[in-house]
C-alpha cells in the first residue's frame, strides 16, 4: 500500500489531498501544528475521512523529531502542505509566519535528505511569490518579487525544494498555486467572505455584505483539483515546477453576481463597497499561465467558477441555517 504523510493535513488542501489519496487506495498519514492534536478536524469529518487518516503530533522545526518519524512510517510521498496561509496575517506575526513556512520547509527536507531521501516530496509554493513582477502574465519562467512576509517565507521554502533536487537530487516538487477555494475557505478569503454574506442576507441574518476593490481580478479555482495536481506532480519520473492556475481571471464584481444570482438576489441591493477595505495595487490583471501542468501531466480543472461559487453559497446557506442565533461566522 503506498504510504503518504501531509503536513497541515487538517488545513483546506489537506483535507482534499486525504480524500483523493484514500480514494486511491494509500494509507495516509497527517501531521497537525504541534500540541493541537485536539486541533479542529471539522474539514476531515467534512470528507468523511477523520477516521481513515492517522493524525501525529510532530513539530516541524525539529528535525530529530522529523527524522524519527520518517524512519518509523517510511512514506512513499511527502506533501509539504503546513503554513500559515492568509497573507494579510503574516504581517501581523512575520517571525511565526517566517517559522511555519520557511524554517518547517527546510527542516522537513533536510530530515528527508538524512533519514529517508527516497521519498518524492511536494511543495506548496505560492502564486503570491510573484508578488510586484513586472509581468502580467505568469508562468514557471517569471521572476519572483515577494511583497509580503508570506510570499518570501514561501519564496524561501520553494528555493530549498528546488536547491534540494538540483543540488542533492531528491524528488522535490513545488506547485506554484494560484487562489483555490471550497466550502472549507474562512471569511479572510474575499470568495469565503461573499459566500458567507449572501448567505446571511438570504435567511434574513444581515442586509449588506461590505467589499473593498470590485474591480479586482483573481484566478479561483477548485481545491479538489489542486490536490489532483499535487499528486500527479509526484506521480512524474521527473521532479519539477508547475504553475497551477485555471487561466481564467474574473473580478470580485463577477463573483458576487455569480454568487448573489445563485441566492436568487441581485447583488446592488446588497453589496457596499467600503473605502477602508480598498488595498492597494489590486485592479492589476494578472493572467496565470498553467499549460505546463496541463502539458506535461495532463491536469485540467474540472469545477468552473460557477459551480465553485454556488458550492460554497449552498454550503453556507446549510451552515448558517442550523445556527440558531448570533451575526457572526463560526470557524468553518
Ligand atoms: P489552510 O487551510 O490554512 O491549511 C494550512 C494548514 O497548515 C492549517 O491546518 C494549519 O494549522 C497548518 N499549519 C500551519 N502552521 C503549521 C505548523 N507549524 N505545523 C503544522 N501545521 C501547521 O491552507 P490551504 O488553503 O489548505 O493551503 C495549503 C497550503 O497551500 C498552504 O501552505 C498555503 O500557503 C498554500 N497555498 C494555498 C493557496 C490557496 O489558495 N488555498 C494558494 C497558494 C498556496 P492551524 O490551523 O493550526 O494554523
Amino acid at each position: 500500500m503506498t504510504k503518504a504523510l501531509i503536513t497541515g493535513i487538517a488545513g483546506q488542501d489537506g483535507a482534499y489531498l486525504s480524500r483523493l489519496l484514500l480514494d486511491k487506495g494509500y494509507e495516509v498519514v497527517g501531521i497537525v501544528r504541534s500540541g493541537r492534536l485536539g486541533a479542529p478536524m471539522h474539514r476531515l469529518h467534512g470528507l468523511g475521512v477523520a477516521g481513515d487518516v492517522r493524525i501525529v503530533d510532530v513539530d516541524l522545526t525539529d528535525s530529530s523529531g522529523l527524522s524519527r518519524l520518517l524512519e518509523r512510517e517510511r512514506p512513499d510521498e511527502v506533501y509539504n502542505l503546513a503554513g500559515q496561509s492568509v497573507v494579510r496575517s503574516s504581517w501581523q506575526d512575520p517571525v511565526q509566519a517566517t517559522k511555519d513556512t520557511a524554517q518547517a520547509a527546510v527542516t522537513l527536507l533536510e530530515a528527508l535528505r538524512l533519514s529517508w531521501p527516497s521519498a518524492r516530496f511536494f511543495q506548496a509554493s505560492s502564486s503570491e511569490m510573484f508578488g510586484a513582477a513586472e509581468q502580467d502574465r505568469r508562468d514557471e519562467s517569471t521572476p519572483f518579487h515577494p511583497r509580503s512576509p508570506y510570499a518570501v517565507a514561501k519564496l524561501f521554502a520553494h528555493l530549498t525544494a528546488v536547491n534540494y533536487r538540483d543540488t542533492l537530487g531528491l524528488h522535490a516538487s513545488c506547485g506554484i498555486l494560484f487562489n483555490h477555494e471550497s466550502p472549507f475557505r474562512g471569511t479572510d478569503f474575499v470568495l469565503g467572505k461573499i459566500a458567507d454574506g449572501v448567505a446571511r442576507i438570504k435567511l434574513g441574518k444581515a442586509k449588506t455584505l461590505r467589499l473593498g476593490n470590485l474591480d479586482s481580478r483573481r484566478d479561483w479555482g477548485h481545491a479538489r483539483d489542486y490536490a489532483s495536481a499535487m499528486h500527479l506532480m509526484l506521480q512524474q519520473t521527473r521532479p519539477d515546477d508547475y504553475v497551477i492556475a485555471t487561466g481564467r481571471t474574473a473580478t470580485v464584481r463577477d463573483a458576487c453576481r455569480i454568487a448573489f444570482a445563485h441566492a436568487g438576489l441581485a447583488m446592488d441591493d446588497h453589496v457596499v463597497v467600503d473605502p477602508a477595505l480598498l488595498r492597494p495595487g489590486e485592479g492589476r490583471s494578472i493572467e496565470a499561465d498553467a499549460s505546463k501542468a496541463r502539458r506535461d501531466l495532463g491536469w485540467e480543472p474540472r469545477t468552473g467558477l460557477e459551480d465553485l461559487i454556488a458550492e460554497m453559497v449552498e454550503a453556507d446557506l446549510e451552515r448558517i441555517g442550523r445556527q440558531r442565533i448570533g451575526p457572526q461566522r463560526i470557524d468553518r
